[in-house]
């Protein structure tokens, strides 16, 4: 049997509100094993997103436990978390949340750390071919298409060789073409042992998944 890649066991989280206590996430149990392609689903405000980042190690559940490749990151010193994020997590979001300053290549290269390792640099240029972007390497982010953009981005993402994707609206902003890229992307990434958790909510971006995760106000359907 497969490894677990992510495990959410009984997790809550409760934001205290001035209207009173949202329960965002209530007694959560699912796991994604390692080599699997996980879609969330559900309506706006049902915790997707406190999902997606509890299951990133950014924001620590008031109740359970995660796993994420083997470790608890919520055990973890804030900087060992932080390592271990860098290591082990790659985040795909909507918005890209590239440096709009830098280039490609320099945003490709950021998650390896102000002095990129020859390693690091050899990585960036198989991702550039890898992705189509060696027209674009050298250009700053703020001067590419929305679908360079997110290649970016992906390639951002794997550069520290993640053992799990994290990925919120991947293909949201996308056409056709640039959103099949995205899900090919993570496609592979699980065939080849990695672990991906996708929210979306376009019941065909869902289907690429192996399974689909229901929720609604903070459980799962
Ligand atoms: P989704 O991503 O599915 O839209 P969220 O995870 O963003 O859902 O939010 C789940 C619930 O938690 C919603 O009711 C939202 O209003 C509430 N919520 C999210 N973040 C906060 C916060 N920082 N403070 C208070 N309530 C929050």
């Amino acid at each position: 049997m497969a490894k677990p890649g992510i495990e959410i066991r009984e997790v809550g989280k409760y934001y205290r509100t001035a209207r009173g206590t949202v329960a965002a996430l209530h007694d959560l149990t699912f796991v994604v094993e390692e080599g699997g392609f996980a879609a969330v689903q559900g309506p706006s405000g049902c915790g997707k997103t406190t999902l997606l980042l509890a299951a990133g190690g950014l924001l620590a559940p008031d109740a359970g436990t995660v796993v994420v490749a083997g470790a608890d990151p919520y055990a973890l010193a804030s900087d060992a978390r932080a390592r271990f994020r860098a290591e082990t997590v790659g985040f795909v979001f909507q918005q890209f949340h590239l440096v709009p300053y830098l280039t490609v290549r320099d945003n490709i290269l950021a998650p390896a750390g102000a002095l990129p390792r020859e390693g690091a640099r050899k990585r960036a240029d198989m991702l550039i071919e890898r992705f189509n972007l060696r027209d674009r390497a050298g250009h700053r982010s703020s001067e590419l298409s929305t679908g360079e953009r997110q290649r970016t981005a992906l390639a951002r993402a794997l550069l520290n060789e993640p053992r799990v994707l994290l990925a919120d609206e991947p293909t949201g902003n996308l056409d056709r073409d640039n959103a099949a890229v995205v899900l090919e992307t993570l496609s592979g990434f699980a065939s080849s042992g990695g672990t991906v958790l996708m929210v979306t909510h376009d019941d065909a971006v869902a289907g690429a998944a192996h399974r689909i995760i229901r929720l609604r106000d903070g459980r799962m359907e």
